[in-house]
C-alpha cells in the first residue's frame, strides 16, 4: 500500500513526478559512467559502438513528443542502469527498436555486436510485434506467443519492461485517448503483475499508478488530493515516531536506517476496492521501512519494536526465513504505536529486512547476474545465479507449460491472467520446499504445482499434520502433505474445487481419460452382445472397414461412441454389415429398441398379420397383451394397462386377444431411466448390476442432471417382467444410483 523511494527519503518529501521522464538525455559517456560504477568489467568498447550504432540507425526519426527517436532507446538503456542491469542487457536497451523501425536485421546485429546481443535483441523485437490486447480470438494465441519469446531469458522480459515503462512515463504525448487507454489496460493487466512476478517492484509501481491515472482519472485525483491533505495533517506525528523508532534502536546499539513509506494511489484504490473498506480506514496509517546491516539485526530490531508497542498478530509475516518466490525477504509486523495528540493510538506498520534484500526487493531478478567464468561454454556470458533462492524463470516456464497443457487458449489466458493477478499464499512441503499458490488454493492446487504425476494421484491432504477435506483453502505457512493412490478416479465436482490452471486442466485431462477408457469398455461390451444375438462377427477388421462410412479415426472411438450414445448399435449394425437387417424375422419391431421379439414370441395372431410391439408401454414377455389392428393392417401389441388404450378407446371389434408363449429364448426389448451420481466409474457399475440380472443392454443414452449427476436412458432386453422389475430393484441398491424406473411409453408415439 505503501511506495518506497530508494532514495533515502523521509516524510515531508513530495513523491518524484512520474510523469516527467526520469532520465533525461543521457550522454555516451554519462551511460558508460554509470554502468563502470557497478560493473568495472563493463567492455566500454561494446557500449559505445551500440549507442552510436544505434543513434545513427535511427538518424531522423523522431517520437511523439517532438524529441529525437534515439532519445528513446537511450532512456530505456537509463532505466536499466537503475537496476544495475548487466551490460548486455544495457547494450540491448540501447539496440531494442532498431530492426522493428529501421533497415537492421538481426542478422546485422549478429555480425557487428555477436550472437548474445543478437539473440536478446531479436527476443524483445518479437515481443514488441506481438499485440496482446488484440480482437479477443486472437489475444489467447498471442499471450502464448508472447510467453514463448521470453521464456528463453528472462533479460528479454527486463527490456521490454524497461521499454514498456519509458513509453507509459511519454504516454500523454499521443493524442488518442482510445489508443493512450488500450496501453494502459495491457501494461496494467500484462507487464505490471510481470514485474512483481520478477521482483522488479520499482518498475510494478510506476507502472500501475501511470496506468491507473490513465484508466481512471477521476479516482486517481481524488485519491491523490486526500493523501496530500492527509500527509500535512500526519507528517509531524511520522516524524516523531520515527524519531522514537531510531532512539529505541540505537540505545540497543543498532545501526538502522529509519524510512517513512509513502502511499501510493493505486495500492490505495485496490485496497479500498477489493476489501470494501473507506479512505480513512486505509490511508490513515503510519508505515516505515527499516534497514539493517544482516539478517541477525532484523530479528534483534524486530525485538525490540514487539517489546515496546503491541503488535497485531493477523499482520505478521516473516518472509526472511521463507522468501516469497519472486526472491522478496521482509519481515512485515505492524503494532499498535503511542497515542497521538488526540488522544487516539495509532496503527504502525514496519517492514524490516537488510540492504540486500532491500536491493532484491526494487530490483528482482536484475540483481542477479554474475559473469560466467572465462571458457565456460555457451553465448552468453553472463548467467543469473539463483543459488539458495528461487529460480527467477519459474514465471515463465509455469506460463509456458500452462498454455503447452491447456487444451483451449482461452481458458489457459483466463487462469493466466487469475494467476498473475491474485494475492498469493505460500505452503510448504513436509521437507520445506516453498510452493506459491494463488489465494484461496486448495491441496489439489498444491498437488498439481508439485508435479503431474502428484496431482494425478491425489485422493487427500494433511494440513499441518490432520487430515482435512480437500476442498479446504490453503493458508500462508501451511506445511501440505499429499495424499495418494495410484488409478482413484477423481471425482468430477474435483475441477470446481481447484483454483490453479494447472491443476484445472490436469484434472479435466485425467477425466477425460479415464471416460474415454470407461465408455469404450461399456460401448465393446454393448456391441458384442448386440452382434452375438444376431449372428453376426465384430471383429476389429470388419469395423476398420467401416471407419470411413462412420466417420470415426479408430475402432476405439467407434466403441466409445456407442458407450456414450452418440452412435446406435442398429447404425453401426449397418454400417459394418450395409443391407444386414436386426429384424430376425423382420416382422415384430419395436422402434428405437433392438427387436428381439418375434412373430413367433406370441401367440393369436390373425395368420398373416404383421405385429408390432407399442413404443407407448414397450410390453415384455409375462405381461397381460392386448393387440390393436391399425389402418394399414399392422397388429400393434399394447400391455393391457396401456394409457393409449384409454386415450384411443378403439373399438370392441378391432381388439385382438394375444398372449406370450412360454419358453427361455422368448425376449423383449424395454427401456429403463437409471438416474445416477457423475462420477468415473459409475457407469461401469451400473453395467455390471445389470449383467448379474443376465440381461443385456442394446443402446445407452446419457444426458447431464446439473453437475453432479447424469440421468442414463438404457435399451435392455429382458426375458419378462419379473427379470424386469429384480434388475431394476437391484439397480435402486446401488450407491450410486439415485433412481431407477422403467420407461412406459414414448411421447412421440403413434
Ligand atoms: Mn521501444
Amino acid at each position: 500500500m505503501t511506495r518506497f523511494e530508494h532514495s533515502d527519503q523521509m516524510a515531508g518529501v513530495p513523491a518524484s513526478d512520474s510523469d516527467k521522464a526520469r532520465a533525461v538525455e543521457i550522454r555516451q559517456v554519462e551511460l558508460l559512467d554509470l554502468v563502470r560504477a557497478y560493473d568495472p568489467r563493463v567492455d566500454e568498447d561494446l557500449l559505445n559502438r551500440a549507442y552510436v550504432f544505434s543513434m545513427r540507425a535511427h538518424g531522423g526519426q523522431t517520437r511523439k513528443s517532438g524529441d529525437p527517436y534515439f532519445t528513446h532507446p537511450l532512456a530505456v538503456a537509463g532505466i536499466l542502469t537503475e537496476l544495475k542491469a548487466d551490460p548486455a542487457t544495457v547494450v540491448t536497451a540501447l539496440l531494442h527498436d532498431v530492426v522493428e523501425d529501421t533497415d537492421t536485421t538481426v542478422e546485422d546485429i549478429r555480425q557487428i555486436f555477436g550472437d548474445e546481443i543478437a539473440r536478446l535483441v531479436d527476443g524483445v523485437t518479437k515481443l514488441s510485434q506481438i499485440e496482446l490486447r488484440s480482437e479477443a480470438s486472437k489475444q489467447a494465441e498471442n499471450f502464448r506467443k508472447f510467453v514463448m519469446a521470453m521464456a528463453d531469458d528472462v533479460r528479454v522480459l527486463l527490456v521490454k519492461l524497461a521499454d514498456r515503462l519509458h513509453n507509459m512515463r511519454t504516454l500523454h504525448f499521443f493524442d488518442n485517448v482510445e489508443k493512450r487507454r488500450r496501453i494502459a489496460l495491457e501494461t496494467m493487466e500484462i507487464y505490471a503483475p510481470l514485474a512483481g512476478r520478477i521482483g522488479v517492484q520499482r518498475f510494478r509501481e510506476e507502472l500501475e499508478e501511470i496506468s491507473f491515472r490513465e484508466l481512471n482519472p477521476q479516482a486517481y485525483e481524488m485519491i491523490s488530493q486526500r493523501l496530500a491533505v492527509l500527509h500535512d495533517s500526519t507528517v509531524a506525528g511520522v516524524v516523531e515516531l520515527a524519531q522514537v523508532l531510531r532512539k529505541n534502536l540505537a540505545d540497543a546499539g543498532l545501526n538502522a536506517e529509519v524510512h517513512s513509506r509513502e502511499k501510493r494511489p493505486f495500492s490505495i484504490w485496490r485496497k479500498m476496492s477489493a476489501k470494501n473498506v473507506s479512505f480513512d480506514e486505509l490511508a490513515d496509517i503510519y508505515a516505515f521501512r527499516i534497514i539493517l546491516g544482516n539478517v541477525e539485526e532484523c530479528y534483534r530490531a524486530l525485538g525490540i519494536i514487539h517489546a515496546t508497542w503491541r503488535m497485531i498478530p493477523s499482520e505478521f509475516d516473516d518472509y526472511i526465513s521463507a522468501p516469497k518466490p519472486n526472491n522478496y525477504q521482509s519481515i512485515h509486523t505492524a503494532v499498535i504505536g503511542p497515542p497521538t495528540d488526540n488522544g487516539a493510538r495509532q496503527r504502525v506498520e514496519i517492514q524490516i529486512r537488510t540492504r540486500e534484500m532491500q536491493d532484491t526487493a526494487e530490483r528482482g531478478v536484475a540483481a542477479h547476474w554474475r559473469y560466467k567464468d572465462k571458457g565456460a561454454g555457451g553465448s552468453s556470458n553472463v548467467e543469473i545465479q539463483t543459488a539458495g533462492l528461487h529460480d527467477p524463470y519459474e514465471t515463465p516456464r509455469r506460463l509456458v507449460e500452462m498454455f503447452q497443457q491447456g487444451e483451449d487458449p482461452d481458458e489457459a489466458l483466463k487462469y493466466v491472467k487469475l494467476e498473475l493477478f491474485q494475492d498469493q499464499v505460500f505452503c510448504f512441503t513436509p521437507k520445506g520446499r516453498v510452493i506459491a499458490l494463488p489465494k484461496g488454493s486448495t491441496g489439489l492446487d498444491f498437488a498439481y504445482a508439485l508435479h503431474t504425476d502428484v496431482g494425478d494421484s491425489c485422493i487427500g491432504v494433511k494440513i499441518n499434520g490432520s487430515a482435512r477435506p480437500l476442498r479446504t483453502p490453503l493458508k500462508n505457512g501451511d506445511v501440505v502433505l499429499i495424499l495418494k493412490s495410484e488409478n482413484a478416479p477423481p471425482p468430477i465436482g474435483w475441477e470446481a474445487i481447484a483454483v490453479t490452471g494447472r491443476a484445472r486442466t490436469g484434472i479435466r485431462r485425467r477425466i477425460k481419460k479415464m471416460k474415454y477408457a470407461e465408455h469404450l469398455a461399456l460401448g465393446r461390451s454393448i456391441a458384442e452382445n448386440i452382434f452375438d444375438g444376431v449372428q453376426l462377427d465384430l471383429t476389429p477388421k470388419a469395423v476398420r472397414a467401416a471407419l470411413q462410412r462412420l466417420d470415426e479415426d479408430s475402432v476405439d472411438d467407434v466403441f466409445v461412441k456407442v458407450g456414450r450414445g452418440e452412435l446406435s448399435v442398429e447404425k453401426l449394425v449397418e454400417a459394418v454389415y450395409p443391407g444386414a437387417a436386426l429384424e430376425v424375422e423382420g416382422e415384430l419391431k419395436a422402434a428405437k429398441v433392438t427387436p428381439t421379439a418375434s412373430r413367433r414370441s406370441i401367440e393369436g395372431l390373425p395368420a398373416g398379420a404383421r405385429a408390432r410391439l407399442a413404443k407407448c408401454c414397450l410390453p415384455v414377455p409375462g405381461e397381460r397383451i392386448v393387440g390393436v389392428r391399425d389402418g394399414q393392417g399392422i397388429v400393434n401389441v399394447h400391455t393391457i394397462y396401456c394409457d393409449s388404450l384409454d386415450a384411443d378407446a378403439p373399438e370392441q371389434a378391432r381388439w385382438i386377444d394375444l398372449r406370450w408363449r412360454d419358453g427361455d429364448d422368448i425376449t423383449a426389448g424395454s427401456r429403463i431411466r437409471v438416474g445416477v451420481r457423475n462420477e468415473i466409474g459409475v457407469l461401469s457399475d451400473v453395467a455390471s448390476v445389470i449383467a448379474r440380472y443376465n440381461v443385456s443392454i442394446s443402446n445407452i443414452g446419457m444426458s447431464e442432471r446439473g453437475r453432479d449427476f447424469v440421468d442414463l436412458e438404457i435399451d435392455v432386453i429382458v426375458n419378462d417382467a419379473r427379470q424386469l422389475t429384480q434388475m431394476l430393484a437391484g439397480l435402486r441398491a446401488s450407491s450410486n444410483v439415485v433412481d431407477a424406473e422403467r420407461i412406459e411409453g414414448t411421447e412421440d408415439d403413434a
